[in-house]
């Protein structure tokens, strides 16, 4: 639904304002690529460069897009066109995980344009999976490498930038988000008895580096934690209180290797299966368009998001845990707002409950009630 005009005029005064303050720290500022969106497109207008970070302000108080995103990729010509006149000169690494992607429960319920504490949880964990179970132990990334910021939305995106990385291709780049999505892996490479009748079913052990090492450990985990964690590993129900019955012979199977404590049927499947939610989930068009193709504009980290009115605010690690989007992220912490509401969910912001609403007419903070206008929820009136 597109914004009205009233609301647009609200919110491009509050961005401006925020834009005057803001600082934004860009490194190689001069060799990227700038795009920015309206409230109904959010890469409206591409190919933009700027030579310092004061040019870059200048432009956002002037103009107060309603997003403004970069390119990970560096160029000698940032601003030429088409593509190839830019000459690449290598690119960052970047993950967009976004809790639609997630296919969680919650979302039936509330659709995929809302987002609750759930989605947001959720995708947090994603992201330390992502972080602390991929790219640093896989990887070899330090944690000084990666840069974590809150998407605006319901999402986070993790950036990778480092010299190991910076020239890969999108053949490369492909590979390392297929490991990440447990994507191509041949499952025989760790039961290499698989399949093989009469023999006795080897497979990886809690200390195996990579893939192996992680199934290992998440069935061991999953054991430890009872029937509904492995249920929560894709597993039958029925096998799931088999394998918790005899759990302590289990976990002494996997520790050495021996996986046939339980006679699992359908164990090839039964094994992709696990794998794929021990993976990080991502969606089609994110492996497409985000990790693979250098050419991808990202939302600039510390910019508003369009959609919500909140920041994509940049995490430093140690504040990772306690981070909490709808307080952290706030950006218009001053004032109240009047609005009318359609049906809207109830939701938290800075530790308060908000709603549910039904059609009201109502008296907000102007986050809260900024909110809800950019999420298409309520109108600003008199
Ligand atoms: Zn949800």
């Amino acid at each position: 639904m597109p914004l009205d005009e009233r609301s647009k005029k609200i919110a491009g005064d509050l961005f401006k304002r925020y834009y005057e303050k803001a600082e934004l720290p860009i490194e190689s500022i001069n060799e990227r690529e700038f795009g920015f969106g309206d409230f109904e497109k959010k890469i409206a207008f591409r190919h933009y460069s700027f030579k310092d970070p004061a040019a870059l302000k200048r432009y956002l108080v002037e103009n107060a897009p309603a997003f403004a995103s970069y390119s990970s990729s560096l160029y000698k010509y940032p601003d030429a066109r088409p593509m190839e006149k830019k000459l690449w000169k290598g690119s960052g690494l970047i993950f967009d995980l976004d809790a639609s992607d997630l296919h969680l429960k919650c979302q039936t319920e509330h659709g995929r344009s809302w987002v609750c504490q759930n989605c947001l949880d959720s995708v947090k964990r994603e992201a330390i999976k992502l972080m602390e179970d991929f790219l640093m132990p896989d990887f070899g990334f330090s944690k000084n490498e990666i840069g974590i910021n809150f998407s605006g939305n319901r999402g986070y995106h993790v950036h990778v930038n480092s010299k190991e990385i910076f020239l890969l291709n999108s053949q490369q780049r492909k590979s390392i988000s297929d490991y990440i999505a447990g994507a191509n892996i041949d499952i025989t490479r760790f039961f290499p008895t698989l399949g093989m009748k009469g023999k006795r079913l080897v497979g990886p052990k809690p200390s195996d580096f990579g893939w192996g090492g992680k199934l290992a450990n998440a069935m061991v985990s999953a054991l430890n934690k009872g029937v509904d964690s492995l249920t929560s590993l894709g597993i039958d129900p029925k096998i799931a209180r088999k394998l918790a019955a005899s759990k302590a012979d289990v976990i002494f199977g996997i520790t050495t290797g021996n996986w046939d404590k339980v006679n699992i049927p359908k164990k090839a499947e039964f094994w992709s299966n696990v794998m794929s939610r021990v993976a990080i989930a991502q969606s089609d068009s994110i492996d497409k368009n985000v990790t693979n193709d250098i050419h991808h504009l990202i939302r600039i980290p510390g910019t508003i998001h369009g959609d919500t009115g909140l920041a994509g605010k940049v995490i430093p690690h140690a504040s990772l845990d306690a981070f909490d989007p709808m307080k952290d992220a706030i950006v218009f912490r001053q004032g109240v707002m009047k609005i009318q509401t359609d049906k809207v969910p109830a939701f938290v912001m800075h530790g308060e409950q908000y709603g549910p609403y039904d059609n009201q007419t109502l008296e907000l903070p102007v986050y809260a009630a900024m909110y809800l206008v950019l999420k298409r929820v309520a109108r600003p009136v008199d």
